[in-house]
């Protein structure tokens, strides 16, 4: 009996040790803690959430909802699968440099909303995360593409604890991005925008970027967001925006 056990802890502890992803990986990252928002949920436009969908909550800034339906291209490829998928590719490129991740929704089902964009911000406070990257895409004019990112402006009680490291987390990005080879947008001046609306960004107590990979309703973005390769890129291009931060 008691050889019996003795094989058992063996066992046991030969199964630990050898286990995949039971240690985070030495990296660049390592100590880091990274939320990924992807945007949106597939089921946001089913009527049978549409009262958690309508939920309202002041911001800092404005009323605003708890979530919408996200926008598409124009073949109708919907941007919370977008978001999704760079998402996950994304989270193993950053985990392979030693970060732990957290992702904001666990799933990408017509059956699922959410979360609220003020539980996504709340996801990241509490993980205490050294930053979130919220990845959306733009449903702009046709004739332009290409990404940019958004910032909050400083709203006393809301952003103020951290809009100066909101602003270097979205020029990094777009430097980063840019650099890594991101198609960068010819629509918004600098990739660029600034915001005082943004409910993810105004919640957030940890530096925060939302960045718009590129626009859903541009023929050209919209070839590359439809392909896994295409979806590859966005995530090193996010990746490459990450890795300049925290150099
Ligand atoms: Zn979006």
């Amino acid at each position: 009996m008691k050889r019996l056990i003795i094989v058992a802890l063996v066992a046991i502890g030969i199964s630990i040790s050898s286990a995949p992803n039971v240690q985070a990986l030495e990296g660049p990252l390592s100590g880091k803690t990274i939320v990924i928002d992807p945007g949106h949920q597939l089921g946001n436009g089913s009527r049978e959430f549409a009262d958690e969908i309508n939920a309202t909550k002041f911001n800092g800034a404005i009323v605003k909802g708890c979530n919408t339906t996200g926008t598409a291209t124009n073949a109708g490829f919907p941007e919370a699968t977008l978001n999704w998928k760079i998402a996950k590719q994304l989270r193993s490129m950053l985990e392979s440099q030693g970060a732990t991740v957290v992702l904001t929704r666990d799933s990408n089902s017509r059956s699922k909303w959410g979360p609220c964009v003020w539980d996504r911000a709340g996801i990241a406070n509490a993980a205490k995360a050294d930053a979130m990257i919220s990845i959306h895409a733009d449903g702009g004019p046709s004739g332009g593409r290409g990404f940019f990112v958004i910032e909050p402006v400083r709203i006393k009680g809301w952003t103020d604890d951290v809009i100066e490291v909101d602003k270097r987390l979205a020029a990094d990005m777009i430097a980063g991005m840019k650099a890594a080879g991101a198609p960068p947008s010819t629509y918004i001046a600098g990739q660029r925008m600034v915001s005082r609306e943004q409910s993810t960004l105004n919640f957030s107590n940890v530096p925060t970027v939302i960045v718009e990979v590129g626009n859903m309703r541009n023929k050209k973005d919209a070839a590359l967001m439809m392909t896994s390769a295409g979806q590859r890129h966005y995530a090193t291009w996010l990746l490459a925006g990450v890795d300049r931060f925290f150099k």
